[in-house]
């Protein structure tokens, strides 16, 4: 059973972090917990055992942690959104925002056909940006995209409103305001 007060507590919370004022949401303490990061799996996997998940979609480098795992536990296959040159077969990719520049993710593009329904994981939503790149990739393969799944959560960065624009489900464990 999860108990999501202990998931949270895991969770450290380190001050300017990568630069001043910024609260970085250290979800590696977390992972270095067995108990919560096998009740974080389990939890999120419990939410979508009946939707019939055929792929998880996880993005470097926390995503894969999370979603090998629930894929796992799911019985489905897991697909890797990486940093480009990193993929060696052929790849659609996906440019993004990131705060300073732009970043670009790539998935191998037989990796998913128009019969998979997909299932998107990462550790943390912030603004969105790199879970919106993932969900193009995904349905520019004709992929169904079910729901995208976090353990950790900050609403007041936008990223859950920019996942119902793109007409995405979004659940997360813990959220941090
Ligand atoms: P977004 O694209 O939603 O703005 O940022 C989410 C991505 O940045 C995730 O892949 C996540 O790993 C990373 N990220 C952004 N802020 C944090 C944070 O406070 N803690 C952690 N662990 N990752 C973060």
């Amino acid at each position: 059973q999860a108990n999501l007060d202990y998931i949270r507590s895991s969770i450290k919370t380190i001050p300017n972090y990568p630069k001043e004022g910024i609260m970085f949401r250290d979800v590696t303490s977390l992972i270095e917990d067995g108990k919560a990061f096998a009740m974080s799996v389990n939890a999120l996997a419990a939410q979508y055992k009946d939707k019939h998940i055929t792929k998880v979609v996880g993005a470097e480098a926390r995503g894969f942690i999370f979603g090998a795992a629930v894929a796992n536990v799911l019985g489905a296959g897991f697909v890797l959104a990486r940093k480009p040159n990193k993929l060696p077969r052929e790849t659609v990719r996906q440019s993004y925002q990131l705060e300073y520049g732009e970043d670009e993710l790539h998935i191998h593009k037989d990796a998913l056909t128009a019969d998979d329904h997909v299932l998107m994981i990462d550790d943390l939503i912030a603004t969105g940006g790199t879970m919106e790149a993932a969900v193009k990739m995904v349905r520019s393969l004709g992929a169904k995209v079910e729901d995208a799944a976090f353990v950790i959560s900050l609403p007041d960065l936008g990223g859950l409103a920019k996942l119902q624009a793109l007409d995405v489900q979004a659940y997360s464990l813990v959220s941090f305001n």
